[in-house]
């Protein structure tokens, strides 16, 4: 039987079983005793997203966020502004999911510099806060590892992440911290520290880091299978006050062949063993 108490923090990224639809999803969880969902727009699509919100909460689930905004970057103006009108389109979708956060994968672009790229992704994100706000939905900049500095994200440390949510100077902007993104950085206990003491640490995501990692995306790992110190992380983490979901977000293509019954289970497991 699983301990549902120790389960209370525990989130789980609608990607990480992404074999199941969003219903088998939210059954499964709820029947494990998961606490929390992070839900992924491509789970979503053909569905009505006011009813999909209260099936998950009739699950007994929290929606801890919506994934993902963001891809601001683009060396074209008129492209930028589609961009960013598809980021307002994700506030709406938050909004009548009924989640309080949007997450944002910033974007870059290979053609420019990374120093562009982060300009529009600050002007990107400036342009939606009025929506942000309106809506009481927050937006949690994530910072990627730098090996996706081309095509993916520009911001690529949490100090980085930190000096823009410090820009913004907005309550509606923040950072998620993913160990998977920032375990290697020397300066990320004081990032974390920094980012608390704005009040602006909003997410934690988690999973490992496997050696050796056959694919730079979808070659992720379980808690406890890789080199990831995520007990020493998630304990700066818990330092600030944060209090809110430790979200298990894993993209592998190994995993997602499994019976994701089992690969559920193992999940939990390996999440009641972590300190
Ligand atoms: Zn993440």
């Amino acid at each position: 039987m699983s301990n549902t108490a120790n389960l209370s923090k525990l989130c789980i990224h609608t990607i990480t079983t992404k074999p199941w639809d969003i219903e088998m999803a939210a059954a499964k969880y709820s029947k494990s005793g998961v606490q929390g969902i992070t839900v992924w727009r491509d789970a979503l699509a053909g569905r009505n997203i006011k009813a999909t919100g209260h099936l998950l909460r009739d699950n007994g689930l929290n929606i801890v966020s919506l994934c993902r905004g963001g891809f601001f970057a683009n060396a074209n103006s008129g492209k930028r502004n589609a961009l960013i009108d598809d980021n307002r389109k994700a506030i709406e979708e938050a909004f009548e999911l009924g989640t309080k956060m949007v997450v944002l994968v910033c974007g870059a672009e290979p053609e420019q510099s990374l120093e562009d790229s982060r300009k529009q992704i600050q002007d990107g994100i400036a342009a939606i806060l009025p929506d942000a706000a309106a809506a009481g939905v927050q937006l949690a900049i994530e910072p990627l590892h730098p090996m996706y500095a081309d095509t993916r994200s520009a911001i690529n440390t949490l100090s980085q992440a930190n000096d823009m949510v410090e820009a913004l100077n907005s309550q509606w902007v923040g950072v998620a911290v993913d160990v998977y993104h920032l375990w290697w950085d020397p300066n990320l206990e004081n990032e974390i520290k920094r980012c608390g003491k704005n009040n602006a640490l909003l997410a934690f995501h988690i999973c490992d880091w496997k050696t050796p990692t056959t694919d730079m995306l979808n070659d992720r790992g379980v808690m406890g299978e890789g080199c990831i110190p995520i007990e020493k992380i998630k304990n700066w983490v818990r330092q600030t006050g944060f209090n809110g979901f430790n979200e298990v977000e894993i993209f592998s293509t190994e995993y997602w062949k499994k019976d994701q019954s089992i690969f559920l289970e193992e999940i939990i497991t390996a999440y009641k063993k972590l300190k």
